[in-house]
């Protein structure tokens, strides 16, 4: 199988990919290629930023890969934190804070409406593409569940009543916003570069 290398460091988000790759491509994590490196993340657009951390492994490694950026735009914060929401409640903050600052951002306003959106950076032979996925949904006014990661526990999507921490890993995976992105990313390769060799 035709090995893939995703550019992150975040245990979930390999994992994640992993369930939706498996049977087509095999992927690999920074680990796998015996990289350690802190990999620049500075531009200000979700692009910007899928698109520095796969040309930083493909500069120094020469092998296929992607990387995603994502980011939770919130209507009534005029679509922030967006590029921020890593860094949402500050540096070397975690994910309990950024969901806590914002959950007091939003106190008292009646429009919850969110998206995640997704962007990958591909590179295949040095060429670049890029894929966008969205999911529409609603901030609920506190945590629900413990499965996913960061967001999830209070991210509703658009017809369901579950946050996507409530969710298990397929169902979430299935209209998520890095999970459409994916399948776009597959449904390419299948289609454009359908006789990848081994490496
Ligand atoms: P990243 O740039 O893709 O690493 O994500 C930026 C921020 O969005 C991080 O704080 C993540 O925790 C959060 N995030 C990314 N993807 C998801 C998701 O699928 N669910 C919840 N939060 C997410």
């Amino acid at each position: 199988m035709h090995q893939l290398v995703f550019a992150t460091n975040n245990a979930h988000k390999l994992r994640e990919l992993g369930e939706i790759l498996k049977g087509e491509y095999t992927l690999l994590g920074l680990n796998d290629i015996s990289c350690s490196d802190e990999i620049p993340e500075t531009g200000d657009t979700l692009e910007a930023n899928a698109s520095q951390k796969s040309f930083y492994i493909w500069d120094r490694f020469r092998i296929d890969c992607f990387s995603d950026d994502t980011g939770l735009e919130v209507t009534a914060l005029n679509n922030e934190p967006g590029v921020r929401s890593a860094r949402y409640a500050g540096e070397g903050r975690n994910s309990d804070d950024n969901v806590a600052k914002l959950l007091s951002e939003l106190e008292g306003k009646e429009n919850r409406s969110a998206r995640f959106r997704c962007v990958i950076s591909l590179i295949i032979r040095g060429n670049e593409y890029i894929f966008e996925g969205i999911v529409e949904g609603e901030i609920l006014p506190e945590r629900r569940g413990v499965a996913g990661f960061g967001y999830d526990p209070v991210f509703c999507p658009e017809g369901y009543t579950q946050s996507f921490a409530e969710m298990d890993a397929a169902l979430k995976n299935s209209m998520s916003h890095r999970g459409r992105a994916v399948q776009k990313l597959v449904r390419f390769l299948q289609e454009e570069y359908p006789h990848l060799p081994d490496r």
